[in-house]
């Protein structure tokens, strides 16, 4: 079923608009909001919709509130434990609060933040995590529905209320707890929803177990918005989103990249060449193709459909396109040709 549509900032998510792709910032907030913006700006440019920080005190929500205010993308404020945080951060014009119903506490201190959301009009995401549930809940056998319960304990106090910018979220460390309670969830409720696999691991088995349940939600037409959570830096986050996002069928815009793995064939880097080339690869937002070959064997040839290829042929590289050999030189200057070639299409 289509979900509601929910607006986050300038960002709608819900109601079949594109799946949002968010990060979560990686370390305690200080003063230098300069720094943070700047790396708030490369992070968009990489395809980051959303960005969301913790916030562990009164402090850390001042210095949010500054930094939402000039922000390039909607800031999320991720609350535990003190419902007061989350009213400072909402008086101080945060996109968006996320809250943990099991951390949370009582319904009357969820009702104070439901309260202060609407009369600021920004939603509220209700992230429930396998590893946290209400108490009452902490010894179920069925993981999943235990889950979907704790998200409608909380989805009570919304209704009550007749909050509707309500998001959830409903993730585990385990792939078929996560699986099944959205997809539970999903045929009872038109909220919208915020997918990932909660403490996933470090780059490639987070990746792996992410892609697992993540692709299989988004095939069925579950989710709105997704994090791919790794012990890993927030722009493989982002990268890695944006991959499952693409092999989902579910992101046109974007560089598909076809790279060779390396053999005792090549003649040229493609690994230290890919690592150079990759953010300006990243930033594109057109739907072409890269190849990156190590030698001529599977050079032009194989990678004919490639918009724009490079491959090394003896001592030089030869960068092609669809096909066509376009400039030849040496692998020294593989970069600086490659990216103005780039730059061309
Ligand atoms: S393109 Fe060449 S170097 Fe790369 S894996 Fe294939 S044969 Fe080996």
């Amino acid at each position: 079923m289509e979900t509601n549509s929910v607006k986050i900032g300038e960002k709608i998510i819900g109601g079949g608009f594109p799946i949002a792709i968010q990060t979560m910032w990686k370390s305690p907030l200080t003063d230098d909001i300069e720094s943070v913006l700047t790396e708030l700006e490369e992070l968009a440019d990489i395809g980051t919709d959303i960005i969301r920080f913790a916030v562990p005190d009164i402090e850390d929500a001042y210095l949010l509130s500054e930094v939402s205010k000039q922000s390039i993308i909607p800031v999320v404020a991720d609350i535990h434990f003190d419902y007061k945080i989350a009213l400072k951060c909402i008086e101080g014009g945060v996109n968006k609060i996320r809250i943990n119903p099991g951390n949370i506490g009582a319904s009357w201190k969820v009702e104070e933040v439901i309260r202060a959301a609407l009369d600021n009009s920004i939603p509220i995401r209700v992230g429930v995590n396998g590893g946290s549930l209400p108490s009452s809940l902490r010894n179920r056998d069925d993981l999943a529905e235990a889950m979907v319960e704790a998200a409608e304990m909380e989805l009570n106090v919304f209704e009550k209320l007749n909050f509707k910018d309500v998001v959830f979220s409903l993730k585990s460390s385990d792939i078929n707890s996560t699986v099944m309670a959205n997809q539970i969830f999903s045929k009872k409720y038109s909220y919208p929803l915020h997918l990932g696999v909660t403490e996933a691991g470090p780059l490639i088995p987070g990746i792996i177990k992410s892609s697992i349940a993540l692709s299989s939600l988004i095939k069925s037409n579950i989710g709105d918005t997704i994090r791919v959570s790794l012990s890993d830096t927030m722009k493989n986050e982002v990268i890695a989103a944006r991959e499952i996002l693409k092999s989902s069928g579910k992101d046109s815009l974007g560089v598909n990249i076809v790279s060779c793995p390396r053999c005792g064939r090549a003649s040229f880097n493609t690994h230290e060449f890919l690592l150079s080339v990759e953010n300006n690869l990243q930033k594109i937002k057109k739907n072409i193709s890269v190849a990156v070959m190590g030698c001529i064997v599977n050079g032009p040839g194989e990678a004919r459909h490639a918009d724009l290829g490079i491959t090394g042929s003896g001592d030089n590289v030869v960068i092609f396109r669809k096909g066509k050999i376009v400039r030849k030189g040496k692998p020294a200057n593989a970069v600086e040709m490659f990216i103005e070639e780039l730059g061309k299409i």
